[in-house]
């Protein structure tokens, strides 16, 4: 199987070389499509968030109580006749199942997909005791064929073209194989794997579901070759997570009702088997198969104590948060994981397959929660990501260089401002008078040109705010606001806080911009940084005083979305800070929701320049901001002009695209080929880092297509002057 890196640089190459196989972006990109649309189907008219509620409480009840699970599961599987082992290790879980094929004299094995199986890599020491392993699900069959590992959960073959699987098949069995007879490489696979199957003395089978109180073991397949796997053998062996243990039925049941769904798409699965203990087989002794269920632990015991990370334990296995992480649709599962793959596979290949398989793989996350949302698990995946990369760095005891200097300069507003006021008078003789800088100095990695940079602005928002904010409205105001700029708005683009500053003007609201706010700690959580995205966070929290205020507005999503989610939980167990912090996230608000509920912007008559939106990642998944920006949009009188993946990442991450700009770009890419193929003459989105890198990304690909923030766009179609 392939090796996963662990030192950055390397695996920037591997990244960069699967970058370059376009049969493998282009399928994953349409599987990424087909699978938006029918998993969507398959939950119409169902309340996915109520299916997800049930899914963690039945998991959630059983992670408390493993060891008494696996107890009760033992006893009533023991008691129909199946044998019941316990491993402590991979080693462990392989040696037992080994011995039981050695103590019954096997020599031949058929097995089911199993993705636990993969974690103990099986195959490899079951060959290596002399044993013959056939997988016969057709994906896994060709994989073992080409000796690699699945490249995707529930589809492992999804990275191979039918070309190469002809050419395998040719192989295998000696005759020239069509790629375009399909039907005869099924016959092909049909004939090689019923001759393993009858040969065969032991299945070896995963599991969906282990039920305690029955001691029953559910499968959920599509191929029905577990059935074979599971029935036809003389000795049949499980080997099984001890995180799949479930109470009972109905708990497996409220599983079943989304994992088929969410996993494929499909109401339900072809086959769900149920298989209590042992039973009747004409070739086994006295009737009756040889049953055995090893159970592993490898870590999961430890991790379901572990408060930080015990949610990882509640995932089922549905793949879904691969299927729509524009890292994975890019590059594919043997580069974005180790044995697991996708946004749980950064995790648990930490905690099962250590620090040196995830060191570097935990840094390729864009942060962009298209996981989170469609996990039924409702596992905070990002989040755990960025948890185990701070593990990483506090067990190696070595912080980046990038990371060390963040930790400095970051809590100390005055130098961290200073510099980005110096950044204007470095990048000046570069730009002249562009707005933009196209051409990076030669030292730059030629892979960041995919985008023209901004130029620091020569005099930030904080500069300009005392001439701007000059009350209008006559009467007391209404309202308190305090706006908050994020680093962005306020260095590089303060245009966007004026436009801001325009369209209270008339109104009865006292906007202030407080001084003393500095960065809102994203860029510290995303490199993993806690301990300074603590400090930066009671910074904000005292300039902003949430006491004082009716609403603290931003322009920036993201650092909305950190703002009510991330400091209440940064600084949930300190007494004083907790509480305020839970209270500016009360009063934090996004540019859109606020000019819906609290402006109330009156819909314009006259139609505006054909228009694409581009929705920021943690407003619409963040935030869960849908509807506001694009009725604001309409309302304004702007020709709406909706495209393809609308909410899909543009790629930007922060610190994510300076170190991962290859991928940054091709996500890009994506994104800009849409509103290119929408014919809008302008593109509006509201958060500043997605106007900067789409921006960029235009002016590289020299498109006439316009890019404002929602707040500047209002401002021109209202006619406010700035
Ligand atoms: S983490 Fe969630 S989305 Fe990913 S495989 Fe597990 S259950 Fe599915
Ligand atoms: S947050 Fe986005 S980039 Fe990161 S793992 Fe999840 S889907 Fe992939």
């Amino acid at each position: 199987m392939s090796q996963t890196p662990s030192d950055p640089k390397q695996y920037r190459r591997q990244l960069r070389a699967a970058l370059g196989n376009h049969f493998l972006g282009q399928t994953l990109a349409n599987f990424a499509q087909a699978y938006g649309k029918s998993r969507a189907a398959a939950f119409q008219g169902q309340d996915f968030s109520e299916l997800a509620k049930a899914v963690v409480q039945a998991k959630d009840a059983s992670l408390s109580r493993l060891m008494a699970l696996y107890d009760e599961f033992r006893l009533h599987a023991e008691e129909a006749g199946a044998k019941v082992h316990l491993a402590a290790t991979a080693g462990e879980a392989n040696a037992i199942i080994s011995r039981i094929a050695y103590q019954a004299g096997v020599k031949r094995i058929v097995k089911s997909k199993s993705m636990t199986a993969e974690e103990t890599h099986l195959n490899d020491h079951l060959e290596a005791a002399d044993l013959e392993v056939t997988e016969t699900d057709l994906g896994e069959w060709i994989i073992q064929l080409r000796r690699e590992g699945p490249s995707h959960m529930v589809l492992p073959a999804i990275h191979l073209s039918r070309g190469q699987v002809a050419r395998l098949f040719s192989r295998v069995s000696g005759q020239a194989m069509d790629p375009d007879d399909i039907g005869g490489m099924v016959a092909l696979a049909r004939r090689e794997l019923r001759r393993a199957f009858l040969e065969a003395d032991m299945g070896v089978s995963g599991a969906n579901f282990a039920i305690a109180d029955t001691g029953t073991l559910g499968l959920v397949t599509n191929e029905g070759n577990a059935r074979l796997v599971t029935t036809l053998p003389r000795v049949h062996v499980a080997l099984v997570g001890l995180d799949k243990l479930l109470p009972d039925l109905n708990s497996a049941l409220n599983i079943l009702r989304v994992l088929p769904k969410n996993a494929t798409g499909q109401n339900i699965s072809s086959y769900v088997t149920w298989i209590t203990g042992a039973n009747e087989c004409a070739a086994g002794q006295e009737g009756r198969k040889e049953t055995h269920v090893v159970f592993l632990d490898n870590g999961r015991l430890a991790l379901a104590k572990d408060p930080d990370f015990r949610e990882a334990l509640r995932c089922i296995r549905c793949g879904a948060c691969a299927n729509l992480c524009p890292i994975y649709d890019l590059v594919g599962g043997h580069n974005y994981g180790h044995v697991y793959i996708g946004a749980i596979g950064l995790i648990l290949t930490y905690f099962y397959h250590g620090r040196r398989n995830a060191r570097a793989l935990v840094s390729n996350c864009l942060n962009c929660q298209a996981c989170r949302a469609v996990c039924p698990a409702q596992i905070d995946l990002p989040r755990l990501i960025k948890k185990v990369h701070a593990r990483i760095m506090d067990e190696e005891g070595t912080r980046p260089l990038k990371n060390q200097m963040l930790a400095k300069v970051l809590p100390n507003r005055r130098l961290f401002h200073q510099i980005l006021r110096r950044a204007y008078l470095v990048q000046k003789p570069l730009a002249g008078s562009a707005p933009l800088l196209r051409h990076l100095p030669r030292f730059f990695d030629p892979a960041h040109g995919f985008r023209s940079l901004p130029v620091v602005a020569a005099k930030p928002l904080r500069a300009r705010w005392k001439k701007l904010n000059q009350p209008k409205s006559k009467g007391r105001p209404t309202l308190k606001v305090a706006l908050f700029g994020g680093c962005l708005v306020d260095f590089v683009y303060p245009e966007q806080g004026e436009a801001v500053a325009a369209l209270l003007a008339d109104r009865p609201i006292e906007l202030s911009y407080p001084m003393e706010q500095t960065c809102c700690g994203l860029p510290a959580a995303m490199m993993a940084e806690e301990q300074t995205a603590r400090i930066v966070a009671r910074q904000n929290i005292r300039a902003l005083d949430p006491a004082a205020h009716d609403y603290v507005l931003t322009l920036c999503a993201s650092c909305a979305s950190h703002i009510r989610e991330g400091y209440p939980r940064l600084l949930a167990r300190e007494k004083v800070w907790g509480p305020r912090a839970e209270q500016l996230a009360s009063k934090i608000m996004d540019f859109s929701s606020f000019a819906r509920q609290v402006l109330n912007i009156e819909s314009q008559s006259a139609l505006g320049p054909k228009t694409a939106y581009h929705a920021p990642c943690h407003l619409c998944r963040g935030l869960g901001v849908r509807q506001a920006p694009r009725q604001l949009i309409q309302a304004a009188g702007l020709d709406y002009a909706p495209t393809d993946n609308e909410e899909v990442c543009c790629g930007f991450g922060g610190s994510y695209s300076v170190d991962f700009p290859e991928i940054s770009a091709r996500v890009l890419e994506r994104k800009l080929a849409e509103v290119e193929k929408s014919g809008a003459e302008l593109l509006v989105t509201d958060c500043p880092g997605c106007v900067l890198q789409l921006r960029g990304g235009l002016d590289q690909r020299g498109s006439r297509v316009k890019v404002m923030h929602l707040a500047e766009a209002l401002v021109r179609r209202l006619g406010k002057r700035t």
